[in-house]
């Protein structure tokens, strides 16, 4: 989609810290972390957000959750734990309308979010 930072990111028309990508996804480092380990997981495609999920797409969904076990697995943070977020919506805090997973990690979460 034109002008979604995210579909650039996932082109490489713009820039990014990029910790993974396939044919289908691209994990990057965000931006503005949040935690000591903060990355972000798209797919390629543009879906604008968890609203938008259905039958053709959800095997994009499915992916990125591998490709999370994965990283977190190489990145050992899978044992202690961490925090996937994935924001919808103005309520849901959203303010990048591209569907992304974030993964937080080396730090203690706390419940519930504010
Ligand atoms: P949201 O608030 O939509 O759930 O999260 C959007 C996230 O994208 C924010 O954490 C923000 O720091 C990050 N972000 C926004 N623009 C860019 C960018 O151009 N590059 C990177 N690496 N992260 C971005
Ligand atoms: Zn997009």
């Amino acid at each position: 989609m034109e002008d979604c930072i995210f579909c650039k990111i996932g082109k490489g028309q713009i820039s990014s810290d990029i910790i993974y990508e396939d044919d289908k996804v691209v994990a990057f480092n965000d931006v503005n972390p949040q935690a000591p380990i903060h990355f972000l997981v798209i797919p390629k495609e543009h879906i604008e957000s968890a609203n938008n999920i259905n039958n053709n797409n959800c095997h994009l969904i499915s992916h990125i959750y591998i490709v999370i076990a994965r990283l977190a697995k190489e990145l050992e943070i899978a044992e202690d734990g961490y925090r996937i977020v994935n924001n919808c919506g103005e309520f849901g805090g959203q303010t990048v309308p591209h569907i992304h997973f974030h993964v937080l990690a080396d730090r203690k979460f706390s419940w519930p979010p504010g």
